[in-house]
């Protein structure tokens, strides 16, 4: 029988919550609760944080947050930009128990502030120059700041992700259209044949600029509005999101 103990469902989530623990322990003073860290697809997106998601199942209505990374991103962007994920997520999180966040996925002044204090700057761009508050917004380490010393402790600890996911979505087409294949890690193999390549949207959401009226149907779709006249234009579908949320 395989060793559970060795399992890459465990490995896996181990090395994530070693990645939680050091970060609050070094960042947050220790002062954020647990989660539940959740590995999934969501397209274009490294990663997003979900306040009280989880309910427990005892019957106490204990609630614990969710920070979700998407695995798909993680040979692309590396070691080091998984690290930085999830601090990002970990402010979100900060936020939600001991500040005040902005509606819906804003990240405002209050959540920019700390991350420039555990050493992110917040770029809309993610390169130097960028907005710091907006709806999607990226980051990158400040030169000499407190992450980055986090993270070279981090790595000189021999510490590793230890499984990737092989398909990877290729620079610049964040929409997915694109996949390489890794089998060894550093290796990319482009797609040879459809199979490799992820379904495009079946569904598209439509919407008419004057009544503001919307519609989800197949894509290519030519719809015009019965009460202005106008064309329904798709609004969703294919437009590429901010990779981090
Ligand atoms: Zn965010």
């Amino acid at each position: 029988m395989p060793d559970a103990a060795t399992s890459p469902t465990r490995t896996t989530y181990a090395e994530l919550q070693h990645v939680f623990d050091v970060l609050n322990r070094e960042l947050f003073d220790g002062q954020l609760p647990a989660c539940l860290m959740t590995l999934q697809r969501e397209k274009s997106t490294l990663g997003y944080f979900s306040f009280n998601r989880f309910v427990s199942s005892d019957g106490g209505g204990e609630f614990t947050d969710e920070i979700a990374l998407n695995p798909t991103y993680f040979a692309r962007i590396g070691l080091r930009e998984i690290v930085q994920t999830v601090a990002h997520e970990m402010v979100h999180l900060w936020q939600a128990h001991y500040g005040e966040p902005g509606r819906g996925r804003y990240h405002n002044k209050e959540w920019a502030a700390k991350m420039e204090e555990i050493g992110l700057m917040p770029s809309h761009t993610g390169e130097p120059g960028g907005r710091k508050v907006g709806q999607k917004m990226s980051d990158y380490p400040i030169d000499g700041g407190r992450f980055l010393a986090v993270f070279d402790q981090l790595a000189t600890d021999a510490f590793r992700i230890s499984w990737y996911d092989r398909y990877i979505a290729i620079a610049g087409q964040l929409g997915g259209v694109v996949v390489a294949e890794l089998n060894t890690p550093g290796v990319l193999v482009m797609p040879s044949g459809a199979e490799t390549a992820p379904k495009k949207p079946t569904r598209v959401k439509y919407q008419c600029a004057g009544t503001g009226a919307a519609v989800w149907g197949k894509p290519g779709l030519s719809l015009v509005c019965g009460e202005t006249g106008q064309p329904y234009e798709p609004v969703s579908g294919y437009a590429p999101r901010s990779p981090l949320a």
